[in-house]
């Protein structure tokens, strides 16, 4: 008798032991991340995408776009440049491989009317469209050097431009200043009251993508101060971020790697197999950057599309020092 319960005791201490292991070892181990839900889509959405050049809102978002319409929302894209000082893509179009004042301006014209089709390939309207014309390669400059009037505006070196060309600034006057930049993005923001607005996030590695977040938070501040109910969803998405999301074959889009998910963590948006084939038709319509970065553009056609919410939106420009140059 004595033995037996002995041996019992032995048994019972060893199934003690062995559960403590076993719980040691699932804290151990990685927890899933939980997966963040992707924004509720509704009739009552109001999307607005923050493009810094013709082609960015395709790239980040043209399957989002199309769930958008498809519930019945609206959907606008306000660019900020017309890609106009891409010089590489400019002497690409032109003969003789040269690139003049006059070749720029006309590159951003037809980046323009890409843009136009591009969308209407996702199924939007001409009015779903606004061009800013601001300077593309020079939006980083706005944020400090060109910020007011106490200085002359920027001037591109590639259009020779210092204010936009036409009339679709909702300012009248506008220059290349950072201030005009930021009350035309409010201006647009208050009239349309968007409910979900998507615009690169500050990390983003090309200078004129990591202003348009500078600019976008800023004008969200103004807009606040004088319409103090209103609010939005803001969600950040990324293009240029070292090799990503180049070198790797899989059909789903990671993250970049080294790269926190921000506030959130990283937001996954489904794409059908129908949304990604109109995705990839949209971008075909960029036919001048087709021909410049083909494999650039179909990098971006994936199962899914990623964006991650920022800390906080409160940004009061200009800054001591340019983030972004
Ligand atoms: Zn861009």
């Amino acid at each position: 008798m004595m033995r037996s319960s002995f041996a019992r005791s032995l048994m019972a201490i060893a199934a003690v032991l062995l559960v403590i292991r076993e719980d040691s070892a699932a804290a151990r181990r990685p927890r899933p991340r939980p997966q963040i839900p992707p924004p509720i889509i509704t009739a009552a959405t109001r999307l607005l995408v923050v493009a810094p050049h013709p082609d960015d809102e395709v790239l980040a978002a043209g399957g989002l776009m199309q769930q958008v319409r498809a519930a019945g929302g609206r959907v606008r894209v306000v660019y900020l440049t017309d890609g106009d000082g891409f010089a590489d893509g400019v002497k690409l179009e032109n003969r003789d491989g040269k690139a003049s004042a006059k070749d720029f301006r006309g590159y951003g014209r037809r980046r323009q009317k890409e843009a136009r089709v591009a969308l209407a390939a996702l199924g939007l309207g001409e009015d779903a469209a606004t061009f800013l014309s601001f300077p593309d390669q020079g939006l980083c400059r706005l944020i400090r050097t060109y910020w007011s009037e106490r200085r002359h505006p920027y001037k591109s070196p590639y259009t020779r431009r210092d204010r936009p060309p036409m009339n679709e600034t909702f300012v009248t006057d506008t220059e290349y200043r950072g201030e005009d930049l930021t009350q035309e993005l409010a201006k647009l923001i208050g009239d349309y009251r968007p409910t979900l607005i998507l615009v690169p996030r500050r990390e983003d590695q090309h200078p004129d993508h990591c202003a348009a977040w500078f600019f976008l938070a800023d004008a969200l501040g103004d807009v606040r101060r004088v319409l103090p109910d209103y609010s939005s969803d803001v969600l950040n998405y990324i293009v240029h971020f070292k090799d990503w999301p180049f070198e790797d074959e899989r059909s789903a889009m990671p993250p970049p790697p080294g790269l926190s998910g921000g506030a959130s963590g990283w937001i996954q948006v489904p794409l059908s197999p129908a949304e990604m084939k109109v995705k990839r038709a949209a971008l075909t319509k960029y036919k001048t950057q087709q021909h410049a970065m083909k494999w650039f553009l179909d990098g971006f056609v994936r199962t899914n599309e990623i964006f991650s919410r920022p800390a906080s939106v409160h940004v009061v420009l200009p800054l001591k020092h340019s983030p972004c140059c």
